[in-house]
């Protein structure tokens, strides 16, 4: 998948849906929002669902639409549904995010972070895990202008009052940067959330032969997800968070 494909469908797919019935191969992967209850709890205990239930999210806003648009490129071109989470779920581990806003609780709430105070706090993804870290704008600026460089690298703007030179600093040349009404802020209860996402961009023609390394790659004895790395990801306590 080029960079195109993996934008259009960002803006295609729009949110997730809780799931209601059995996945089956002709069907799409069923995604769950990681700020929904079964998303927090999937969080705090290390711990990934599937089947029946749907398969967590660790990324909310861009983030979440974007591995969303992943799954779904790859349910169009054939993909069965674990397939398809385990792509999302290894793009989701090379992808970086921040997520930037006014309230330290409301992160806190969400499971993004463990604890602290604060006005513009900033919580990043990267190898695998939330954590807080010292809001600093100017890295933020030169993440989003070298960005593009290194995968997708996406923005957005949400809610009302975001300051402006933290709006400013995602909004890099070649960024592509959404401005929501609501978006993050609604679902984290805040007046602004300023998102950065870096995520790796699978390389036009890859797919393929991503889909021969995934269906002929040993499947997790306990949850069935094909396995790229030593351990199951999805269902190994701590392994996932
Ligand atoms: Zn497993």
């Amino acid at each position: 998948m080029s960079l195109r494909p993996a934008r259009r469908a960002l803006l295609r797919v729009a949110g997730t849906q809780a799931p209601e019935r059995p996945e089956s191969a002709d069907q799409p992967l069923r995604l769950v929002s990681a700020l929904s209850a079964a998303g927090r709890i999937a969080r705090a205990e290390g711990l990934a669902g599937g089947g029946e239930r749907g398969h967590e999210l660790r990324l909310p806003g861009i983030g979440g639409r974007y591995l969303a648009g992943v799954a779904a490129h790859a349910h169009e071109r054939g993909w069965a549904p674990l397939e398809a989470a385990a792509l999302r779920d290894a793009v989701e581990d090379r992808s970086a995010m921040w997520i930037v806003c006014p309230s330290a609780a409301a992160l806190r709430r969400a499971g993004l972070i463990e604890g602290g105070r604060g006005r513009a706090v900033c919580a990043r993804w990267s190898a695998g895990d939330w954590s807080r870290i010292a809001l600093d704008v100017p890295a933020l600026a030169a993440v989003a202008a070298s960005g593009g460089t290194r995968g997708v690298c996406a923005a957005a703007v949400s809610g009302t009052g975001a300051p402006r030179r933290l709006v400013a600093a995602v909004h890099a040349d070649g960024v592509q940067t959404g401005l929501l009404a609501r978006g993050l802020a609604a679902s984290l209860g805040v007046r602004w959330a300023v998102e950065l996402l870096v995520a790796t961009a699978l390389p036009s023609g890859s797919l393929m032969a991503l889909r021969e390394r995934v269906a002929s790659a040993p499947r997790c004895g306990w949850c069935g997800v094909p396995l790229l790395g030593p351990d199951c990801r999805r269902c190994l306590p701590g392994a996932r968070r």
